[in-house]
Parts: structure tokens; C-alpha cells; sequence
């Protein structure tokens, strides 16, 4: 906990939102309204730093010093702040970032050790979900990203889950429901069906030759690819019975999918649990592409214990 005299302004939080293709990078007192945020595409991780640290030190000489920072990174990551690798990334087939010391990194680069919390990017979109965005106030929430890939952040009452080392939702097991429409489409190259090899949007792409933004709302595409997420939310309910499903990413706002979800989860929970309307319980997210800056933004906040 860092004390400040009451008469003082807030503190200034910075916040990187580190994805795999870009990065984003603010500065905020509040952090629902960033005051400065800049975006790059991401490079070699000594390049990427380096932008990061001259971001911060402008940012730095217009709203003064830092007193905190929140990372969201693509993973998978090392979260846990008592491994002796805490704050790298693991093995990734992104070139150069295998085991890079990215917390380590940063503070060299920025001058200085300060309060950091680092987190994957669908924790921190998550953790701005529910802090800001059409989670506020509900107590366990599972938000599931449907994008380039699948990924998965649970919420129990305020507070992300990790497990032993954060949840890959995008990789629980799903029946094949490929054959019933002629197809056999995976894309993951660890499982032979799993929700992200089945549903992400490669796999609409590969299945159907076509991007899911090009594909007709009547298209079968959209049949199917709601049958495999009503799969992966009626697991999750299973598996963890939260208030809240948010089905975040491009894929997701594809026009009558989140209905076509609702409507084949129902029909799968077949009456066993006790759940919410339909309606109240699978949401779209409401911050769009700001939810994973927000929730860095949250996780400086939270570094100095407020
Ligand atoms: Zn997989």
C-alpha cells in the first residue's frame, strides 16, 4: 500500500495492453478514460520495450511520474508472482519471445522498479469487463474471447482466477459436429477437437473459405459455429456455474450469433440447471476493443493495493 496526503492528485497508472500483433500502451488517473494512449505494431521484444519506455517517459513529462504499471500480455505467461520466472513469456511460437523477461525488461527500460501486476490480455479484458463494461457488479463472471484464437478469463467475485497457471478455455475438448455438414475442420495443432481448433475464426476461414465478416447471417456457418460455443458455455456452466457468460472478440458480434448461442444452450442445459433468462446470462461485452487496456489500466490500480 503506498500512502499519499489526502490533498494530492490521483496517481498516475500505466497500462500496456501486449498482443501478439499489436500493442497499446496508456497512461490514466481514471481508469475508464485513459489521458494519453498510443498503439504500435508489435516487433522484437528489445524494439517493442524500448517503444513502450518512450511512450511512458513522454506521457511522464506531461502528467507526471508513474506510480504504477499493468500489463495484459499474450501468453502463455509466467502470473505467478512466487516462480522464479515470474513476469516472462513462455514458449511461444512468436519469434524472439520464447521465455523473454518482459517485467524484468520493462523496469530496466523505465529507470526504475515500481508496483507491476501482469496478467494475460484476456485476463485483463475480463478484469475491465467487470470492472467497467456489462459485467459491473455481477459476482462470477466466465468471459471467453472469439477471435484469432479462443481464450477464456474467469472472475470470482472481483478477483481472476489462475489455477496452476491461467485457465485455456480455448482448448476444452468439443464433440465433432464437423461431419454432420460435410466437414472435418480443425485448426489447433495440439487436439484433434477442441473449441478454439473448431470455432476460432481460422477455422471458420478454413472451413468455409470465406472470413466470417463475408459470410451471410443465413449462411450454415453460423449454425454451426454456434453449436460448438453453445458447447463451450454449457461446459463452463458446468464446470465453474457463473452469473455471467461474455462472449468478447470479432467472431462473437457477428450479426444473430449470440441469439443462435442462447437459444442451442438451452437447449443443451436441457432443463438440468437453474439457470438465468437466456438473455441476462450469455451477454456480448459493452467496452469493445478498449476492455483489455481498461483492465491493464485496473491492474495498476490494483498494484498499489487500491
Ligand atoms: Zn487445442
Amino acid at each position: 500500500m503506498i500512502s499519499r496526503p489526502a490533498h494530492s492528485s490521483p496517481p498516475l497508472l500505466a497500462a500496456i495492453e501486449a498482443g501478439g500483433t499489436k500493442y497499446v500502451c496508456a497512461v490514466a488517473t481514471d481508469p475508464s478514460q485513459p489521458l494519453l494512449e498510443t498503439r504500435f505494431p508489435t516487433g522484437d521484444p528489445q524494439e517493442t520495450v524500448a517503444r513502450v519506455a518512450a511512450f511512458f517517459h513522454e506521457a511522464s513529462a506531461l502528467h507526471g511520474p508513474i506510480h504504477s504499471l499493468g500489463i495484459g500480455t499474450f501468453g502463455p505467461a509466467r502470473l505467478d508472482p512466487a516462480a522464479p520466472d515470474y513476469g516472462t513469456i513462455l514458449t511461444t511460437p512468436k519469434e524472439g519471445w520464447s521465455h523473454f523477461p518482459l517485467v524484468t525488461e520493462l523496469k530496466k527500460a523505465l529507470g526504475r522498479d515500481l508496483p507491476v501486476a501482469f496478467e494475460t490480455d484476456v485476463n485483463a479484458a475480463a478484469l475491465g469487463e467487470a470492472r467497467y463494461g456489462a459485467a459491473r457488479g455481477v459476482r462470477r463472471v466466465a468471459y471467453l474471447t472469439i477471435g484469432t484464437g479462443i481464450g477464456g478469463g474467469l472472475l470470482d467475485d472481483g478477483r481472476l482466477l489462475h489455477g496452476r497457471m491461467h485457465p485455456e478455455i480455448g482448448h476444452l475438448i468439443v464433440p465433432d459436429l464437423d461431419a454432420a455438414y460435410g466437414k472435418g475442420t480443425q485448426v489447433c495443432p495440439f487436439h484433434t477437437s477442441c473449441l478454439e481448433g473448431r470455432a476460432s475464426g481460422p477455422a471458420i476461414e478454413k472451413r468455409w473459405g470465406k472470413a466470417g465478416h463475408e459470410l451471410p447471417g443465413d449462411h450454415p456457418a453460423w449454425e454451426l459455429e454456434a453449436a460448438y460455443l453453445a458447447l463451450g458455455c454449457l461446459n463452463l456452466t458446468a464446470a465453474w456455474s457463473p452469473d455471467l457468460l461474455l462472449l468478447g472478440g470479432g467472431v462473437s458480434q457477428k450479426e444473430g450469433l449470440i441469439e443462435r448461442i442462447r437459444n442451442e444452450l438451452q437447449r443443451l442445459a436441457g432443463g438440468y440447471w437453474d439457470l438465468p433468462p437466456m438473455a441476462e446470462y450469455v451477454k456480448l461485452p459493452s467496452l469493445d476493443q478498449q476492455a483489455g487496456i481498461v483492465g491493464a489500466l485496473v491492474l495498476a490500480r490494483e498494484a498499489l493495493g487500491e
